[in-house]
């Protein structure tokens, strides 16, 4: 996923970053380094969080209701979104106090083979393994890997993704992946290149369209930052665009967001918000439309027939056939299970 151009420097294909990486310098997300004209991912099995999970924490609610998941994070990422949560291990300099650490003590200390991993999700009693926490596509090499090593062990596999990764790279992990778990932050510039730090944002769509193409399993989270894009309008794109081009039946989260790091001046999003976004998601045509952060019973119920399908509150009951469909009506209700 990268070639040699002049000069001895690297260019970088993974994400729509496009890194032109110099010698012996650092890319953007800070993962990957050019050495001698090769570029190399430096943080390989650097782990910086490993947590066992209910499934419906990342949030997926249409997969696998009622598991648990291995999320593992690693260093580093692609954005450098103002209001990050985990800037502490995505845009922090301990990367490289890390790194050094590695290099005096060789393969164990900070770092986790695939090997590892899964045989550590399997021994937390998880169904599945997520990378999450940070961007997973920076570190491609390492999912795939450890992708490959859970899929023949049993495991589900997901993705908690900005959706920056392109296409191609997403081909990459594709056949050991199941769920794509992304960010729809907005569907302006403005946001991406402002609050995000990134230019090519339309990147986003066209992977999470490449990724429904290929089968996996979708579901879009926009967390809504007050005057920033909670626009009627800005909503009516993001959510128009899933139902067009996802599908009515996509799980679609509108999650509040509360003041963090560089955002500290703005004030959580109202509830009200939340419940515009909502109605708007359904005026779009979106079956399936969530809320996060607000402390909230989450109801999934059949769209044709109204039965509960499933419930999360303090445990999750799941109501539905073995293949995920209705118990009543049958309908299918996008459902892995
Ligand atoms: S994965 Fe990292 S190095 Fe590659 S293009 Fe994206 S930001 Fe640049």
């Amino acid at each position: 996923m990268w070639e040699k151009v002049e000069n001895n420097y690297v260019k970088c294909k993974i994400c729509h970053n496009q890194c032109l990486i110099s010698p012996g310098s650092v890319s953007r997300c800070t993962s990957r380094m050019n050495v001698n004209g090769k570029m190399e991912l430096e943080t390989y099995g650097l782990i910086s969080s490993l947590a066992s999970d209910p499934i419906e924490k990342k949030p997926l609610y249409h997969f696998h209701p009622g598991t648990r998941v291995f999320s593992v994070g690693g260093w580093g990422c692609n954005f450098t979104c103002l209001h990050c949560q985990n800037w502490e291990i995505s845009q922090s300099s301990k990367r490289e106090e890390i790194i050094n650490l590695r290099k005096g003590l060789g393969v164990g200390g900070y770092c986790v083979s695939p090997e590892e991993l899964v045989d550590l999700a399997i021994q937390n009693n998880c169904q599945g393994l997520s990378w999450t926490y940070n961007e997973p596509a920076i570190w491609l090499e390492y999912t795939i890997e450890s992708a490959m090593l859970a899929k023949q062990r049993g495991l589900y596999t997901a993705y908690v993704t900005n959706g920056y990764i392109t296409p191609e790279g997403l081909d990459q992990i594709a056949p050991w992946l199941d769920a794509f778990r992304v960010d729809l932050k907005s569907f302006d510039d403005e946001f991406y290149s402002r609050i995000c730090g990134v230019k090519n944002w339309w990147g986003i769509y066209e992977t999470t369209k490449h990724a429904s193409e290929l089968g996996l399993h979708i579901e879009a989270v926009t967390n809504i930052i007050p005057g920033k894009n909670d626009s009627d309008d800005n909503l009516k794109k993001i959510t128009g665009w899933i139902a067009e081009n996802l599908g009515e039946d996509t799980p679609w989260h509108v999650t509040r967001f509360f003041p963090y790091n560089k955002l500290q001046d703005l004030p959580p999003t109202p509830v009200e918000t939340i419940l515009k976004a909502v109605k708007i998601g359904k005026e779009e045509g979106l079956n399936f439309v969530y809320t996060g952060n607000m402390g909230e019973t989450a109801l999934t119920e059949c769209p044709r027939c109204s039965t509960l399908a499933v419930k999360r509150d303090d445990h999750i009951e799941v109501n539905l056939n073995p293949d995920g469909t209705c118990t009543l009506c049958g309908r299918d209700l996008n459902i892995v299970y």
